[in-house]
């Protein structure tokens, strides 16, 4: 991705803090220089500045969403952004029903109010007009946002919002307010992503399968910096191999159970048990692409992250190791391959 629109544009307050950090603006068109900023990580007084970047984002953001969109979202929260095309593959449904077993748990008194870590979950994305289950799934995160956002005992708990027309004018915008970004798509099915490239170098953590350019993220940017979760490639070949049956999870997570449920008896549909037939047959008969298998994992994952996130320090200078180590996403290091390795040409210039 080029650090041009993504990093300077975008985000001007982590542009300065980068060139104080190193010393010079060079990084703008050599963004390996990112690596100096490691040994920072470890420089409370830097993640402190770095942190109050990302704090004052989240007001911008906060704003921005106020005037476009009319939205009244809490920048003192966590923001949670997932946003994408709208695709089975790329597991919208998963987060979504997520969402609905967090809402399930704090409406029972399973976890008190109080245990919970306030979020703002942000979902952006478009469907092709034909794809009947993305426009389902489209439909039901708007209405789990309507009947969450309007109920008073989860109120500055949890909050879902889906601005319309997701588009680099919004991702601007929004990628560098996230603190927590989502690449849940199901191992082995995206090609690369850029997304989470874009988000790793504004500084958000991410939770994320091994799909893609997750994996090369991984692998820069440590372990123990990404949030990993779910089945590999090769447990998804293995479960196709078997005869997956999506039912079989169902069963075995009550609380997945309990989520799937809500939304066929109609709790996102004023009642209506008709609206989310296809969706939900399609989750309990088919999921192809596994959202009930990686149910549980994801859900335990989320809770490792509320741990993490109310570290702020140490949240923190993860994030900063991400951007330290992402300076190789360029499209200018992308380029420079293809002229090497693919045209055989050599710069221009
Ligand atoms: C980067 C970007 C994408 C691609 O996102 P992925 O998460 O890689 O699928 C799509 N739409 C917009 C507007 C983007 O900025």
């Amino acid at each position: 991705v080029t650090p041009r629109r993504f990093v300077r544009l975008a985000n001007p307050r982590l542009s300065d803090l980068i060139t104080e950090g190193l010393g010079t603006d060079k990084w703008v068109a050599d963004l390996e220089l990112l690596k100096g900023l490691e040994p920072l990580a470890k420089d409370d007084e830097f993640v402190k500045k770095f942190a109050a970047v990302k704090q004052a984002n989240k007001v911008d953001f906060a704003n921005y969403a106020k005037r476009e969109y009319g939205f009244d979202i809490d920048p003192n929260t966590m923001i949670n952004t997932m946003v994408k095309r709208l695709h089975e593959y790329k597991r919208q449904a998963l987060k979504i029903l997520a969402v609905i077993a967090r809402y399930a748990d704090i409406k029972s008194g399973k976890i008190s109010a109080d245990d919970v870590m306030p979020r703002t979950i942000v979902f952006g994305a478009k469907a092709a007009p034909g794809y009947y289950l993305a426009k389902q799934t489209i439909q039901l995160i708007n209405n789990v946002a309507r009947v969450i956002n309007n109920d008073p005992d989860v109120k500055s708990k949890l909050n879902v919002y889906f601005p319309w027309n997701y588009n680099i004018r919004l991702a601007q915008h929004l990628i560098p307010a996230t603190d927590l970004d989502e690449q849940i798509s199901q191992a082995g099915k995206e090609a690369s992503g850029t997304g989470n490239m874009k988000f790793a170098l504004n500084g958000a953590m991410t939770v994320g399968t091994l799909d893609g350019a997750n994996v090369e993220i991984r692998e820069r940017v440590g372990a123990e910096n990404f949030l990993l979760f779910g089945v590999t490639v090769d447990e998804v070949d293995a479960l196709y191999a078997e005869g997956y049956e999506p039912k079989k999870y169902y069963e075995a997570d009550p609380r997945l159970k309990a989520a799937i449920d809500m939304v066929s008896k109609g709790a996102f549909s004023n009642g209506g048990r008709n609206t989310y037939a296809p969706l939900v047959a399609d989750w309990l008969t088919k999921d192809w692409f596994m959202t009930l298998a990686d149910f549980t994992a994801y859900c335990e994952i989320q809770g490792e992250i509320e741990v993490l996130y109310r570290d702020p320090l140490e949240w923190n200078r993860k994030a900063v190791l991400n951007v330290a180590n992402s300076g190789y996403f360029s499209s200018d290091r992308s380029m420079e391959d293809y002229l090497d390795r693919i045209w055989h040409t050599g710069p221009l210039a």
